[in-house]
């Protein structure tokens, strides 16, 4: 297997989505020829379905370090980074957005046209430490941009009381009152209840794409978890909808007929942690043995319905709870998540990534390990690698471990490999 690697696709739609993803960066630039503001953000929260509801232009900089590592961008983008001092040890969404803002930003030979300097930026007061400290490291590049400091309590998912979510209604209503003084667009309360529905449709189809993976062989594997570009770019709009429809349609008829993503399905593989965005092709690494990740932590962040009948409230919990799924999240609720998606999927074995780059995510890891043994009698096999940065990912250290891990499995089954 080779160290930096795309992965093959099954899906008719996974075409479409080349075709969304280049019309999402054409559409931010045209958006600030325009005069459009566009505001540079974290993923996850509900201030996407307030940009779309008020006419501005949502950027995601977390989101852009994938295309960077799908493009192979990145170790330039690292180089720069180190150059300014910063920590190789250091989560590589923070590594490469700021080489990429400091080095090869206005450079045209960027792909996708790279992304437009931000008029204002959402500047979080949670979800993780690198989170914060990217957005301050963006705040002194772009002094000209208008500043909004978010604030959000800290609490996990089943800790959430009214007080927090009235404090978090409140917040909405601060930013909308900023977005209003620093741009002049104003909030449409019933343009605002559409994109909420909007988003609410693409959650629900979100589910229910997933709820195919549950069918034996899976029609969909962690090699085309890809299609979540949708729902950090485009929630609230028609585009994510039409585009998850296609899916969701393509999913069933293959689950319901019977159609894996390979011929002989044998071993059913749970992905802890972020992939290896450099390496999707990873994924395909397990198919030559039977196996296929047909589950994994990362497709959780998306699984959240919204209350369409009160939208702002809705916003206001969808932004208590995305990044607690992935990040700020008691290791008790952790494991039960990933207990439960191993119930519901049938699975025979986890891969526990223990991502250099991501502490937070990596965090109770060997709890997961144990429980998993204990509880559910699921073996586990831990990789060492890095999400964002090739140079702590062994290819040989993968393929032995993987390779042991797969043929333990087998003998587990009754299985000859
Ligand atoms: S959750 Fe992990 S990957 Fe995401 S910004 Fe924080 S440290 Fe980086």
């Amino acid at each position: 297997m080779d160290k930096t690697k795309k992965s093959t696709k099954r899906l008719r739609t996974a075409k479409d989505l080349n075709r969304l993803v280049i019309d999402y960066y054409l559409e931010c630039h045209e958006a600030k020829r325009r005069g459009t503001p566009v505001g540079w953000m974290p993923p996850m929260n509900g201030a996407i379905e307030l940009f779309y509801a008020m006419d501005l232009q949502p950027v995601f900089p977390e989101n852009w370090s994938p295309v960077c590592a799908a493009f192979g961008l990145t170790p330039g983008n690292f180089d720069v980074t180190d150059g300014l001092g910063y920590s190789r040890d250091l989560c590589g969404y923070l590594r490469n957005i700021t080489g990429y803002v400091h080095g090869f930003m206005n450079d045209e030979s960027i792909p996708l046209g790279g992304l437009p300097e931000p008029d204002i930026l959402l500047s979080p007061g949670g979800g993780c430490v690198p989170v914060m400290k990217i957005f301050h490291i963006l705040e002194r590049r772009f002094p000209k941009a208008k500043v909004f400091s978010a604030d959000l309590p800290q609490v996990a998912v089943e800790d959430i009381r009214k007080h927090h979510l009235d404090y978090a209604v409140w917040e909405m209503n601060r930013l909308i009152d900023f977005l209003t003084e620093v741009t002049g667009h104003r909030m449409d309360h019933d343009r605002l209840a559409e994109v909420v529905k909007l988003s609410d449709q693409a959650c629900a189809l979100w589910d229910e794409i997933m709820s195919y993976r549950r069918f034996i062989p899976t029609p969909l594997s962690a090699a085309e978890i890809g299609i979540m570009f949708v729902m950090v770019t485009r929630q609230g709009t028609q585009i994510a909808v039409d585009f998850l429809t296609a899916v969701r349609d393509e999913v069933k008829e293959r689950a319901e007929a019977g159609i894996g993503v390979i011929d002989d399905e044998r071993i059913r593989l749970f992905w802890d942690n972020i992939p290896l965005w450099y390496n999707m092709g990873l994924f395909n690494y397990f198919e030559k043995m039977g196996g296929v990740a047909v589950a994994e932590t990362y497709s959780a962040a998306w699984s959240l319905r919204l209350d369409t009948e009160h939208p702002l409230e809705a916003l206001a919990m969808k932004s208590l709870m995305s990044y607690p799924l992935v990040s700020c999240v008691s290791i008790r609720k952790r494991k039960e998540m990933v207990l439960k998606a191993c119930r519901e999927y049938s699975i025979d074995g986890a891969v526990l990534h223990r991502n250099k780059s991501c502490v937070p995510i990596t965090l109770g890891q060997m709890d997961i390990k144990r429980a998993l043994e204990e509880e559910l009698g699921v073996p586990s096999v831990i990789i060492d690698a890095d999400h964002m940065d090739d140079q702590n990912f062994s290819v040989a250290q993968f393929e032995t471990r993987v390779d042991a891990f797969m043929e333990m499995l087998y003998e587990k089954k009754g299985l000859k490999l």
